[in-house]
């Protein structure tokens, strides 16, 4: 099994290896070394993973960056960004590291360390991770696989046995937390903001390199030798990314930091965050503290943002192009792959036959009772999928969260919905497309409060759970992992809000 790093070989990088903050215009990487960590242990380890990689070794000094296999070339990537829609400039990994590829079945892989140590990108950031997040990363990024939602995966993940300082309430009152390392895998951690970044330098040059590694390296299929080849290429990136970000929809997903140095150039969801699950239906949520002020990332919004970030990929990659009037038809082909992704949802979700006109309506005003009556929207698709007909079923779960909610709006849109279906949905296909479990907030959080406490069995049950998320949970395991969200939840930080301290 071998080690390589295709991207060093495909684009100009920085010539200097590591060292302090700095600006490195004009190179897509800047090599790095890890920070040696004074305990590394594995704490969880994905044994499937590690094997569709060629048998990676579960030795925890390897995924904190303290040993170096043959062909492992470590380096930051350089990249850029629009923040909450301003252009931010140079970004880059701060904390990533990447070791380099493997070859894998559908092409070869990348493996990078998120925390661990400084790198020319960490500006005044220290270039670690601390536990809540990275168990965060690891056991969300897993769930959204098995959901069927592309996405980065975990390897693995250690603790480091060192301790870090984070302001999480951003209040001016650190505390030490453990710190943690996870290995997280992409073909690779390209981003659109890493061609932003060589369009901001004004360097066509390494824009066209980091075009031409992107489609040699992971679509072969593709080519950017000509405007149409480069169209061609986009518009698969566009409907990746309309197909992802539907994915995001139908599970109640929001990620929180839709940043365009968080959009993966392989429509994959990346960079786990601040991130949260719909509870009680509300377009306007947002779980990201920060986000609070104008709602940016907020649930509803989500489609529209990763159009508008599939625009500024196309403002960049428009500087090496000569017409850029086919442009338009690709912002065209989001919308509608977007649009055809988001009917096939909804066939699925509510056991129709097919789209109707009238399902537009229908599908609406299943929104608005949702969101007047504060009812869990995943949840409350799962009981119709497993034959709940009535409001007071649903209340009775536990799954409508208003103090005085109108059971009659519901039951009356119950009655639409059966009518539709001619009585008969289609159980089946709801079984198999609305889950029984995802990772709420509060679970993972019952989950980091035993790791940071040197218990992982609630982490390894978690990890070993999210693998079947269509499968319903046997009766006496529903209440915690399953369950409506608890009183308790309803307040504590990590559950209903997170900030970006990780
Ligand atoms: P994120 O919000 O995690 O996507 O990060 C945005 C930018 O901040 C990226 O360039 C990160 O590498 C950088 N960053 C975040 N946290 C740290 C940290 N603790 N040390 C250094 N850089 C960081
Ligand atoms: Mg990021």
């Amino acid at each position: 099994m071998g080690w390589f790093a295709p991207l060093l070989q495909a684009t100009p990088g920085d010539p200097v290896s590591g060292g302090t903050p700095r600006q490195v215009p004009g190179v897509c990487w800047s090599r790095c070394e890890a920070t040696a960590m004074p305990k590394p242990t594995l704490r969880l380890w994905n044994a499937d993973l590690a094997q569709a990689l060629g048998g990676l070794e579960p030795d925890p000094r390897l995924w904190v960056g303290g040993r170096l296999l043959e062909g492992m070339q470590p380096h930051a990537h350089r990249y850029g960004g629009h923040q909450f829609g301003n252009w931010a400039h140079q970004l880059g990994d701060g904390r990533a590291l990447t070791l380099g590829h493997v070859d894998a079945d559908g092409g070869p892989i990348e493996v990078q360390l998120k925390g661990a140590g400084r790198t020319p990108y960490s500006r005044r950031g220290d270039g670690r991770a601390v536990l809540r997040s990275s168990l965060r990363e690891y056991l969300c990024s897993e769930a959204m696989h098995h959901l069927g939602v592309p996405t980065s995966r975990a390897l693995s993940l250690c603790s480091t046995g060192e301790e870090v300082r984070r302001d999480m309430f951003y209040d001016g009152r650190p505390a030490m937390e453990p710190g943690a390392i996870v290995a997280r895998t992409a073909p690779s951690f390209v981003r659109f903001g890493s061609f932003q970044m060589l369009a901001a330098d004004g360097d066509a040059e390494a824009l066209r390199a980091l075009m031409q590694y992107t489609v040699t390296t992971h679509e072969p299929k593709h080519h950017v030798n000509d405007d149409a080849g480069i169209v061609a290429w986009l518009t698969d990136v566009a409907e990746r990314s309309a197909r992802m970000v539907c994915g995001w929809m139908r599970h109640g997903f929001v990620h929180g930091v839709m940043n365009t140095d968080n959009m993966s150039i392989h429509g994959l969801t990346i960079d786990y965050g601040p991130f949260g699950w719909l509870e009680a239906h509300d377009p306007s949520w947002t779980p990201n503290t920060t986000d609070l002020p104008g709602r940016r990332y907020r649930y509803a919004a989500q489609p529209d943002v990763v159009g508008w970030n599939v625009a500024r990929l196309l403002e960049a990659v428009a500087m090496v192009m000569d017409d850029h009037e086919p442009l338009h038809g690709v912002l065209d082909a989001y919308r509608q792959a977007y649009r055809n992704a988001r009917q096939q949802a909804w066939i699925e979700r509510l056991g129709l036959d097919a789209w109707k006109d009238s399902d537009e309506a229908l599908v609406r005003d299943l929104q608005h009772v949702m969101h007047a009556a504060e009812v869990d929207h995943v949840p409350m698709l799962r009981q119709m999928a497993e034959g709940l007909t009535t409001a007071e079923g649903l209340r009775d779960a536990g799954r409508i969260y208003a103090a005085e909610p109108d059971l009659t709006a519901i039951n009356a849109w119950l009655e639409r919905w059966l009518e539709r279906t001619g009585g008969a949905p289609n159980h089946a296909s709801m079984l198999a497309t609305v889950p029984a479990f995802t990772p709420r907030n509060w679970v993972l959080q019952l989950a980091i409060d035993d790791a940071e406490r040197g218990d992982w069995t609630k982490a390894e049950a978690l990890a070993a759970r999210l693998t079947r998320p269509f499968e319903q949970l046997p009766e006496d395991e529903r209440a915690w992992w399953s369950g409506p969200r608890p009183e308790w939840a309803m307040t504590r930080p990590g559950c209903s809000m997170l900030s970006c301290s990780s």
